[in-house]
């Protein structure tokens, strides 16, 4: 396989399996499916026309706009749909044959769970439970090995768990969603316990830069705001799996 067509192609891949994706991500907190039905409008429910549903381009050439109501198209259709290119597109970059399609899963998975959480400050647990076990079963084609990434189910699950439980314990208010344990234990099983504390870092590090654009676009920030602090972990943790796997492969 050439060089240079595979991260194309899986970059291609990864837009079309977003533009599921940005599907799943509005319909499962409305607890209805994404696989059932053709593809409907979200404005006015009626069914949109296979040339309208070409990842990024469509919206482009829509400029945002449904073809049939005139609806505002969500943003996250094509903000889904280019992260999960990004993901495919360095992956390929990273590895190759099916190695590569493991590490852009983990991107995939990742982007779904940062779209849900910036959304609706919501992860839902079966989508915790996908990630946690994938991240296990992929110690047979990537590094690290099976005890790293045990502990680090364990420590990452542990270590924002006690953080969260002691400023509780302080503030005497919720200062964690309680899905973002879980999520970095399922984090921990997939990087093992040695990059988590990079991957924790680098979430806080965008998380205050977050908080500075708003401040800087002249936003006002409340202090007990609640923040999608997963989808930082989520964004933080796939640069951290492709860095690993370009520097010991
Ligand atoms: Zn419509």
């Amino acid at each position: 396989m050439c060089d240079f067509f595979w991260p194309l192609e899986l970059s291609i891949l990864g837009a079309i399996l977003g533009s599921f994706l940005a599907t799943v991500a509005i319909r499962w907190p409305a607890g209805r499916s994404a696989l059932s039905g053709r593809s409907l409008c979200d404005g006015c429910g009626r069914p949109v026309a296979a040339r309208d549903l070409v990842p990024i381009l469509s919206a482009l050439l829509l400029r945002g706009r449904a073809r049939c109501c005139g609806a505002r198209i969500s943003r996250l259709h094509s903000a889904v749909e280019i992260a999960c290119a990004i993901c495919g597109l360095t992956a390929g970059l990273v590895a190759s044959d099916v190695t590569s399609l493991v590490i852009a899963a983990f991107g995939w998975l990742l982007v779904l769970v940062a779209a849900l959480d910036a959304t609706e400050l919501w992860i839902p647990d079966p989508l915790i439970a996908i990630v946690a076990v994938t991240g296990l079963a992929t110690a047979v084609l990537l590094p690290p090995p099976v005890s790293d990434r045990l502990i680090g189910g364990a420590a990452g699950f542990g270590s924002l768990w006690l953080i969260g439980f002691a400023y509780l314990r302080l503030r005497g208010q919720e200062g964690l969603g309680g899905a973002d344990p879980k999520l970095f234990g399922a984090i921990g099983l997939w990087l093992g316990w040695r990059l988590l504390p990079a991957v924790l870092l680098f979430a806080a590090m965008i998380g205050l830069g977050m908080v500075a654009l708003r401040l800087a676009a002249g936003r006002a920030v409340a202090r007990d705001e609640a923040v999608p602090f997963g989808a930082y972990l989520a964004a933080a943790a796939y640069p951290a799996l492709l860095l690993m796997v370009h520097l010991e492969t």
